[in-house]
Order: C-alpha cells, then structure tokens, then sequence
C-alpha cells in the first residue's frame, strides 16, 4: 500500500477501492491514466452527450511525475472522483478543472 504502482491496473485497483470506501459503489466505470507530460495533479475528463443529454466522465488522468506519496496519490484520485460523482449525480460541468494547478 505505500509504494505505488504506474500501471493502469493499480490505478483501477485503488478506484474500485475508494468507489466501495466513499462512494458506497455508485460511480461508473472508468478509464484511467498516468501521464508525464500535466501540469496539473490529476485531470477528469468529460463530455456531453446529445442522445442522452448527459455529461459523461470519459477518463480520469494523474500525472505520475508529481504523486509520489500514496498519501497524495488518494488525495488526488479521490478528488477527481468527486469531479466525476459531481457530473454523474448532477449532469453538470463544473469549472473547477479548468483552474486547477499543481498549487
Ligand atoms: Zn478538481
């Protein structure tokens, strides 16, 4: 649990993880991401779909560069799974990503 793993499988590990932990299962399954080229610590993707009139969480991406510490990495994954429970629960699009930095 203290080293963490750059792979998909561990990223989708730990959401299915915190999905039962704090979302008591609600959220849709996603995809997620490490990248090396974000400024941002993790980035929530979305789009609207016009035959459903929904926003839909398309992917999740956290930047491997700057989680290092399994403390930062749930705090940052946690965080974009509030986005996609926000856009899920309410089918609205918040700014929030928009100015998010690494600050
Ligand atoms: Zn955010």
């Amino acid at each position: 649990m203290d080293s963490i793993e750059y792979t998909e499988d561990y990223l989708q590990r730990y959401w299915s993880i915190f999905n039962t932990k704090y979302f008591n299962n609600i959220l849709h399954k996603v995809k997620i991401q490490w990248s090396g080229r974000m400024k941002n610590w993790g980035l929530t993707f979305c789009e609207y779909s016009y035959k459903t009139r929904n926003i839909i969480t398309t992917r999740i991406v956290l930047n491997r560069k700057a989680i290092r510490t399994f403390k930062r990495f749930r705090m940052v994954l946690v965080h974009e799974m509030v986005h996609q429970w926000v856009y899920q629960t309410f089918k609205i699009k918040d700014i929030d990503n928009v100015i998010h930095s690494r600050n």
